[in-house]
């Protein structure tokens, strides 16, 4: 048996680079098969160097390897549990993986009692390499946190969006792996993630890999994530700080690269005095409810009030203006700006949706993110051309809830879209539309103040006190959810729907 004598020579293996997993099952296979044993290998891997970050990734090689032999035998039998545990323990930055797993190899196929075997110390020991490349690869999801940058791609289309990118120290060899989790959950956006070893961008459709990077290459914190720490800050309940778990959860060593951290010592030194001042503060007596749609005739009033409101705004940039400023209501305080309705100031339709969403928020505008490129393939289905339209939201915030650094669209409750009436009102006041389209429940409600039932009152078209009409149909949210089986049947009725305005507007 090669390698059993003493003094016979190490054999090394180079492999392609530290996560070579082909090259590391192909040449376990081979020294098996030559029943070379794990004393007499070495293990090494080199990787590959990229020359920049969006150079395309060279197709993985193994160096200096004699090329299996395809009469070798080949067909070791291994629980399929081993080959999971391996592709997790190849990952972690352990120098002696591929010798410990080589030998778990060599363990199974000449000692079949090993994997009935729980307390093995081999076995313990890849389970425990193992567990540490899971909790590394859930950190790198929870604590990513990207900043945008207007690169040279977003100056030469800024619709491209600017390129969010990251700066993640990670403890093992699991970038690419992650990747795929943040290419589902960031399609839309552009991204880079920079890391001492290894660097992946994301263009919207493809993943490219570049060499490491340095803390300092990643952008510096940006307004946005301003607003990030303050709403941190907010959160923060002292009451409910058990901080070993928070350091469980979060441990120490990320905390260099979370903004959010800084404030972490601050907050819990102060966390028991402000536990006890909250205990100390007299009960809050719940706001009272605003009976928000009553009856027509508080529509009525309420309009009438709202215009009122805005009155002295003779202009829709001046509206917009004090729009921005508005806390009517708490959405306001965690959005980015307020978006505003855009289009000719004395268009013939206006088309109202339901708040701004994402990507609304983040450029100003009001449907350009996904429900927005729906409405604009229905648009030139329509042969209808986006610049006739004024087109605006019911409420002119983002309510959304963070989750890491996703944020998910949040139905803003009647309150809200109550506040953010006036404003609604105002556009109305100042464009004097002929018609609004009403995208969903939130607008046609806001419209006509009255709950709407949108699946049965689609299609219709109801006339407010003040005379505008007011059709009504489905979100392009609504669309974007159904079935794929049914999303094409869903779509040519919204299409049906919205023609009535354009035949209401163009029409004899
Ligand atoms: N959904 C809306 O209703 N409006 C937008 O502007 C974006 C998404």
């Amino acid at each position: 048996m090669a390698g059993d004598l003493p003094g016979e020579a190490v054999q090394p293996i180079a492999l392609a680079s530290a996560t070579d997993w082909a090259g590391f099952r192909t040449q376990a296979r081979r020294l098996l098969a030559q029943s070379v044993a794990p004393e007499s290998v070495s293990w090494h891997c080199a990787d590959a160097v990229l020359p920049d970050l969006f150079a395309n990734p060279p197709e993985a090689e193994s160096t200096n390897l004699p090329a299996p032999d395809k009469s070798e035998p080949s067909a070791f039998h291994v629980p399929a549990e081993f080959i999971t545990l391996c592709q997790s323990v190849i990952l972690h930055s352990d120098p002696n993986r591929f010798g410990l797993l080589y030998r778990l190899l060599w363990r199974l196929v000449h000692e079949p009692a090993l994997r009935h075997d729980p307390v093995d110390a081999d076995i313990l020991r890849a389970q425990h390499l193992a567990q540490a490349v899971r909790r590394d690869m859930h950190k790198m999801k929870a604590f990513v946190r990207f900043r945008p940058v207007q690169d040279a791609t977003f100056d030469h289309d800024a619709s491209a969006g600017p390129l969010h990118v990251a700066w993640f120290e990670p403890e093992h060899h699991i970038v690419l792996a992650v990747a795929p989790f943040f290419m589902r959950r960031f399609t839309q956006m552009r991204w880079a993630i920079l890391t001492p070893a290894l660097s992946i961008a994301w263009d919207g459709s493809h993943l490219q890999q570049g060499p490491g990077a340095q803390k300092a290459d990643a952008p510096p914190a940006d307004a946005g994530e301003q607003l990030w720490l303050t709403y941190y800050q907010n959160i923060f309940n002292p009451a409910r700080l058990k901080l070993k778990m928070m350091q469980k959860e979060m441990p120490r060593r990320y905390w260099k690269n979370l903004p959010e951290a800084q404030f972490i010592s601050e907050l819990t030194a102060k966390s028991s005095q402000r536990h006890m001042e909250m205990i100390e503060q007299a009960t809050t007596v719940p706001a009272r409810r605003l009976p928000v749609f009553r009856q027509a005739d508080a529509a009525v009033a309420r309009q009438a009030q709202a215009v009122q409101a805005v009155q002295p705004l003779q202009t829709l940039a001046a509206l917009n203006a004090a729009a921005q400023q508005c806390r009517n209501c708490p959405i306001g305080e965690h959005a980015t700006q307020a978006v505003c309705g855009e289009g000719p100031s004395q268009a013939r339709v206006m088309v109202v949706g339901e708040q701004p969403g994402d990507q609304e928020d983040l450029r100003g505008r009001p449907l350009v993110g996904p429900s927005g490129q729906l409405f604009d393939r229905a648009l030139a289905d329509l042969n209808w051309p986006r610049e006739e339209l004024f087109i605006t939201n019911a409420v002119k915030h983002f309510k959304y809830e963070p989750r890491g650094r996703k944020r998910i669209h949040k139905t803003p409750s009647q309150r809200e879209a109550a506040a953010c009436a006036p404003w609604l009102e105002g556009e109305i006041a100042l464009v004097r539309p002929a018609v609004a389209i009403a995208l969903g429940g939130t607008a046609a409600s806001s419209l006509l103040g009255r709950h709407v039932a949108v699946m049965s009152e689609r299609g219709q078209w109801f006339t407010r006190p003040d005379g505008l009409r007011v059709l009504v149909t489905l979100h392009p949210a609504a669309l974007l959810r159904a079935p794929p089986d049914a999303q094409q049947d869903a779509y040519a009725a919204w299409l049906c729907d919205l023609q009535q305005a354009t035949a209401d507007v163009t029409g004899p």
